[in-house]
């Protein structure tokens, strides 16, 4: 059969399955319309249900989180981890505590995880979880509570052999924290189960960093591969939380510019540069809100709303907040005012349709499956860390990452030009990551 007609009937399928599932079945568009010359050349992929078999989850936990309030009330939340595919290594992938949060967008990060853990050529398989809980305005003790009910159903499904989860949005150190302690309380063992973890109990030095560091490696690498730099450029970054945070401390090292960052609120505009202590200050100490940069400087610029950061004139975005937060109109805007690199640091920040805006007119584009893998990669060599137990210096961890990222761009830029898509780092990531993968599947067997 037709390679393309197969991956169209495919996802006709797919959406008959998992009707409603937007954010899921957006993923799983990109990527299977992008490694149809994989299939055109191959055609075990199609013959051993390799795809089919991708595309359905190994395995989907749905649990009650029950907890109780600072005021006595019993509150009840849902909670998810999706162990979408172990082919090449234990599943591996981020907690996500939001309100938005729902089996689509826990599938389609799964799904995503999948072919970014292969990319970063580490041996970690994809999976991801969290659960619908709100941590805003709730207290620590709330929040305490709230992590040890969650992993007190959620430990029994994993392992530092099974599936080893990290943070992602509203998980950061301290709910790491919480949760490490009650699966060390109920499994009497010491072990890596989770990365995120705190430097004194097992955790990676340059972790918290890696996120936005890596993604400011691999952007800065697209640049000079296109003869740029980020020296004296203006950048735009969405967020204002891990992953936005440590992106904007990289690129203000390699003398970049940032003039503005956001939360779900609104977002900041300083024609100065924004001061990254400030922020770390408000956000990381206080847990406070973007708007409140302005209680340290006086003429920068708060607006209400986020989607308004896409009109302010930059040579640089860097969406660091959430998926699709970037859609085709505001892709026109920053196209119109001359941007001419994007790099995605949030999951999916750009709907299909901006990607296309972007790709159309040639502005250099850095996928989040390539350009936020770093965090991920940089779990994983927590995870080696914790076998060896051994604790290795911020440098060396560090220079691992850089130098992983690196080979991540180049990765995908060859596999994009070795598939006729010289130039278009979607379908190179995509082909790179899936052909590990892939190959890992079929020497399996049907399983
Ligand atoms: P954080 O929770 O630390 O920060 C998220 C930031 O995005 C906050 O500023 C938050 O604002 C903002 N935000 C969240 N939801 C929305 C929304 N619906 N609209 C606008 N702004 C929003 O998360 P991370 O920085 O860890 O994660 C950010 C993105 O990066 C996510 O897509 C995540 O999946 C991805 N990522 C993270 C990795 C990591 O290592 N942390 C690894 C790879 C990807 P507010 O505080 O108001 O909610």
């Amino acid at each position: 059969m037709d390679a393309k007609v197969y991956v169209e009937n495919l996802l006709c399928s797919l959406e008959q399955n998992n009707k409603g599932e937007k954010e899921f079945l957006d993923a799983a568009t990109e990527v299977l319309t992008s490694i149809v010359p994989v299939l055109e050349k191959d055609k075990r992929y199609i013959e051993e249900g390799v795809l089919e078999r991708l595309v359905e989850p190994e395995r989907v936990i749905m649990f009650r989180v029950p907890w109780i309030d600072d005021n006595g009330n019993v509150r009840v939340n849902r909670g998810y981890r999706v162990q979408f595919n172990s082919a090449i290594g234990p599943y591996k992938g981020g907690l996500r505590f939001h309100p938005s949060v729902n089996l689509s967008i826990i599938k389609f990060l799964g799904f995503e995880q999948i072919f970014k853990n292969s990319l970063t050529s580490l041996p970690i398989g994809g999976g991801k979880g969290g659960s619908n809980f709100d941590p805003k305005g709730k207290s620590d003790r709330e929040i305490m509570r709230f992590c040890q009910s969650f992993m007190t159903e959620l430990y029994r499904h994993i392992g530092e052999n099974v599936d080893v989860p990290a943070g992602d949005i509203g998980v950061g150190g301290r709910e790491i924290g919480y949760m490490y302690g009650q699966y060390k309380r109920i499994r009497d063992s010491f072990d890596g189960v989770l990365t995120g973890k705190g430097l004194s109990y097992g955790g990676s030095l340059a972790r918290t960093e890696a996120t936005g560091y890596g993604l400011v490696y691999l952007v800065d690498e697209m640049l000079r591969d296109n003869g740029k730099d980020f020296k004296d450029k203006t950048v735009v970054i969405s967020g204002s939380g891990n992953v936005a945070i440590y992106a904007t401390e990289k690129v203000q090292a390699l003398g970049g510019k940032v003039v503005a960052l956001s939360d779900s609120s609104g977002y900041i505009y300083d024609k100065d540069g924004i001061n990254l202590d400030v922020v770390k200050e408000i956000k990381e100490v206080k847990r406070g809100r973007i708007k409140e940069y302005l209680n340290y400087k006086k003429d920068a610029v708060y607006t209400e709303g986020c989607k308004g950061i896409w009109s302010i004139k930059c040579d640089i975005a860097l969406p660091c907040a959430t998926q699709n937060e970037v859609d085709a109109k505001s892709a026109k805007l920053l196209v119109s005012n001359g941007v001419f690199a994007l790099g995605e640091g949030a999951n999916m920040p750009l709907t299909l349709e901006a990607q296309k805006v972007l790709l159309d007119n040639n502005v250099l584009f850095a996928p989040a499956k390539a350009a936020n893998a770093g965090g991920v990669l940089t779990s994983a060599l927590e995870m080696s860390q914790n076998s060896q137990r051994l604790s290795w210096t911020f440098e060396e961890v560090d220079k691992k990452l850089k130098e992983l990222m690196v080979n991540i761009y180049y990765n995908a830029k060859n596999a994009a030009k070795e598939y006729g898509y010289e130039g278009n780092l979607v379908v190179g990531a995509n082909i790179a990551g899936f052909l590990k993968v892939a190959d890992a599947m079929l020497a399996q067997g049907i399983v």
